[in-house]
């Protein structure tokens, strides 16, 4: 006899640990990674069994009082092994419950939909659950002994089409839908028949939707480059032999990285292994996946964010039976079942979409590693821009550096050039367009080549900029712009708490031009339209809400029925269009002072990514920072595409600010609908980790707030940070784990945090 320990699904945050239930004789085969249904309070409740023993470890008593698992779901265990660990790995580094990191591993989070029991009254009885993840069957035929045997005697003319139809069954490997006997010529009737005679049985047969069909283009084979073919050699050789190797394949633009992947794969493949590849947004990489079925063909599954629960529980399925080889899909696939994992390939790898800001607040990058470990697979990081985390772990030697540093097709990075936006104003240009950058426009469109406009609206009216210097005003303790508050009329420092009033005048050149800074992207739009020649498409949220909106959008683009592509961030990304032979971005420099420790990083590596959109084809690109700080670094270094300096600086500014990679972050928030008891409590929380810094417990560390949010009150509840720079933040953990914060509903961990407002 034994009894099952359950970690119970429900979306509660603080059930932290598992309950023991016994196993009815039935059940008895039930084992870890299974899901059950099981009583919990009044109610019936998914759980996920994590372990299993003897009913004779347990105390009588104990025995005596527990309650039975009702019933098992599914036909096997959702979790195996490998999952079971790295659930187990992800709830204690990113401070969750075991039940919380489980559910990411089940499609649609809950495998059963509870049902209300009336009575004739309407008065609620009872609630009972059904399984949630509807199988789409459909009837098959299947032959049977007797069917053999007919087949084996043979017969004469008029029984020709049946044994026609059993010789077909007999061959194929699993059962046949009637469709798929009408496919060979076999009628409806002739499989009636053989079902009545009981040559063939109906059963069920699982069809497994696919919601993203495109038609397959044909591969193109290219001689790889030297530079590609060293990186394959040594992927393939990790490949080849089994072995966790992590490799950051760093690539300028149109170096030809989706090449390597591709044989990286093909290896993969060729050995039976199953590959996932993990892509910031599938919308956004069209052509990718393209390219992946013109080489793999229906090996490869697709998992988009906009899958409905049942389709995603298809292409797990596909992914666990080991009926496809390749997943695709966005950071959420890094949760599928995999019957042989054999690579994972994260393009793009520096992408933000890759965390998750809601709880569990897990890095798909993070997690893929673990799972590579737990497997043994290589893991390809790939980017134009790698993260600094990335970057720094490839110099310490921890990853393997592979570098792409020409584009494949033997054409150059585009020529940037940066436009000081104050010397427009100074000759009473008004107008969001630079006269270069309008000039420009008005050329591409006249030699029927296309254009792609950034508005890079991010952060806007925050923080306060002078308009005649370009500078803006800084926290003296973090380097970072200070935020501008309506409500207080102040700004202030979302890393210290700092508060300063808005100066009358610019510090530096005591100006009086000081402003919020602020534009219209309408204004944009309208002056574009104005342009001779010019068609404008835009992309951005408003513009995309459907489905596959966004690959409309720029597929139609691609095909040329526009010439100038306007919109945000979405425009920079993943796309290879040769006629884009123009690229402008306006406001270049203003993502760059965002109050964030992370803002050069992503400004850089956006600024990188809409150049590289340009002169992809053979005739040279042309790009337009267009900004007023125009001595910023930064800009600077995006505009010289010169990732390796950028990066060196940012790291020393880093390891000085004792930010990431050089300390682990944890943002704490705390929410309460009162401010003052809200405050309290995060006080407490900071005093109680100041204790222990002070009795050194903590190693080196840096223990920052409370201070409001950025937006600090969201629905009625205050909001608090405090944020924990460690350089061994498993100390940290642990001691609020043992504390009474671990318990409290309202705070929130935040384990390397994406930023810090
Ligand atoms: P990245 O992902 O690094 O930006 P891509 O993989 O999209 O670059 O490749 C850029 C272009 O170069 C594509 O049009 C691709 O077809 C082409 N390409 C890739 N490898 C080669 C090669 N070895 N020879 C010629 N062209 C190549
Ligand atoms: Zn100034
Ligand atoms: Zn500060």
């Amino acid at each position: 006899m034994f009894c099952v320990d359950v970690a119970i699904n429900l979306p509660v945050k603080n059930i932290f640990q598992q309950f023991t239930y016994s196993i009815p004789s039935e059940l008895e085969f039930l084992e870890s990674g299974w899901r059950v249904v099981v009583p919990f309070g009044a109610q019936k409740v998914e759980g996920f069994i994590v372990g299993k023993r003897p009913l004779s470890s347990l105390a009588p008593e104990v025995c005596s009082k527990l309650r039975a698992v009702e019933a098992a779901l599914g036909e096997r265990p959702w979790f195996d092994q490998e999952m079971l660990a790295t659930a187990q790995w992800l709830a204690q580094y990113y401070m969750c419950s075991l039940a919380e990191a489980m559910r990411l591993f089940v499609p649609g989070k809950t495998s059963i939909r509870r049902r209300a029991v009336k009575d004739d009254q309407g008065r609620l009885i009872r609630y009972e659950y059904e399984e949630r993840l509807r199988e789409k069957t459909l009837q098959a035929l299947q032959i049977t002994e007797a069917g053999r045997q007919v087949l084996a005697l043979g017969g004469g003319p008029r029984l020709q089409p049946q044994l026609k139809a059993l010789e077909l069954l007999a061959v194929s490997r699993e059962s046949l839908t009637l469709q798929e006997l009408a496919e060979n010529y076999i009628s409806p009737s002739t499989a009636k028949t053989l079902a009545k005679k009981g040559w063939a049985l109906i059963v069920p047969k699982r069809i497994l939707r696919n919601s993203y069909v495109n038609p397959q283009q044909k591969a193109a084979v290219f001689q790889l480059t030297e530079e590609q073919e060293v990186a394959v050699k040594a992927i393939t050789n990790a490949v080849q032999e089994g072995k966790q190797e992590t490799f950051l394949l760093q690539g300028i633009t149109g170096s030809g990285k989706t090449e390597v992947y591709l044989r990286a794969a093909a290896q993969a493949v060729g050995q039976g292994k199953q590959v996932l590849m993990l892509v910031p947004e599938i919308a956004l990489t069209a052509q990718l996946v393209e390219r992946f079925r013109a080489w793999f063909g229906d090996e490869v599954a697709v998992a988009h964010s906009k899958l409905s629960q049942n389709e995603r529980g298809d292409v797990w399925y596909k992914m666990y039976m080991h009926q496809a080889n390749i997943l695709i899909g966005v950071r959420s696939a890094v949760f599928a079942p995999f019957a042989d994992l054999g690579l994972v390939i994260i393009d793009e790898e520096h992408e933000s979409s890759y965390k998750q800001e809601e709880r569990p607040n897990y890095h798909a990058r993070e997690v893929a590693l673990i799972r590579c470990r737990h497997t043994q697979a290589p893991l390809i990081l790939g980017s134009a821009t790698p993260s600094m985390e990335s970057y720094y772990r490839a110099q310490q030697g921890e990853y393997v550096h592979l570098r792409l540093k020409n584009r494949a097709n033997g054409s150059s990075l585009p020529v940037v050039e940066i436009v000081d936006m104050r010397e427009e104003l100074k000759a009473r240009n008004f107008s969001v367009l630079s006269r270069k950058l309008r000039q420009a426009l008005v050329e591409t469109a006249a030699a029927g080549e296309q254009a792609i406009i950034l508005l890079n609206r991010r952060g806007y009216s925050t923080f306060v900029m002078c308009r005649d210097c370009g500078s803006t005003i800084t926290c003296p303790h973090c380097a970072v712009a200070l935020v501008y508050h309506s409500a207080a009329e102040d700004m202030r420092c979302h890393y210290c708490g700092n508060t300063a009033p808005v100066p009358r005048e610019c510090p530096k050149c005591h100006s009086r031009r000081i402003k919020f800074f602020g534009t219209g992207t309408q204004k944009a739009e309208e002056e574009l339209m104005a342009l001779p020649e010019v068609r404008v498409l835009r992309l951005d949220q408003d513009s995309t809400i459907k489905k596959f909106a966004h690959m409309e959008i720029l597929q139609s683009f691609a095909r040329g029925e526009r010439n100038v592509l306007i919109g945000t961030q979405m425009v920079a990304k993943g796309h290879d269009i040769p006629n884009v032979t123009l690229v402008g971005v306006l406001a270049a420099d203003s993502s760059l002072n965002l109050p964030d420790f992370r803002a050069s990083e992503r400004a850089f590596s956006l600024l990188l990514q809409a150049a590289g959109r340009a002169g992809r084809g053979d005739r040279p690109g042309h790009v337009i920072f267009q900004a007023y700080d125009v001595e910023n670094r930064v800009l600077q270094l995006a505009a010289q595409q010169d990732y390796d300096t950028f990066a060196q600086g940012e790291l020393q500014a880093r390891e000085a600010f004792f930010y990431p990679p050089f300390a682990e972050m944890l943002k704490l928030t705390l929410w309460d609908k009162d401010e003052g008891m809200g405050l309290a409590t995060a006080t407490r929380l900071v005093s109680y980790l100041q204790q222990l810094q002070l009795e050194d417990k903590l190693g080196e560390v840096m223990i920052l707030g409370p201070f409001p949010a950025l937006v600090p009150k969201v629905r009625d509840l205050y909001r608090f940070h405090v944020v924990v720079k460690a350089k061994k933040l498993e100390l940290v953990k642990k001691a609020l784990w043992e504390s009474e914060f671990k318990n409290l509903k309202n705070l929130y961990f935040d384990v390397d945090p994406a930023s810090v407002v």
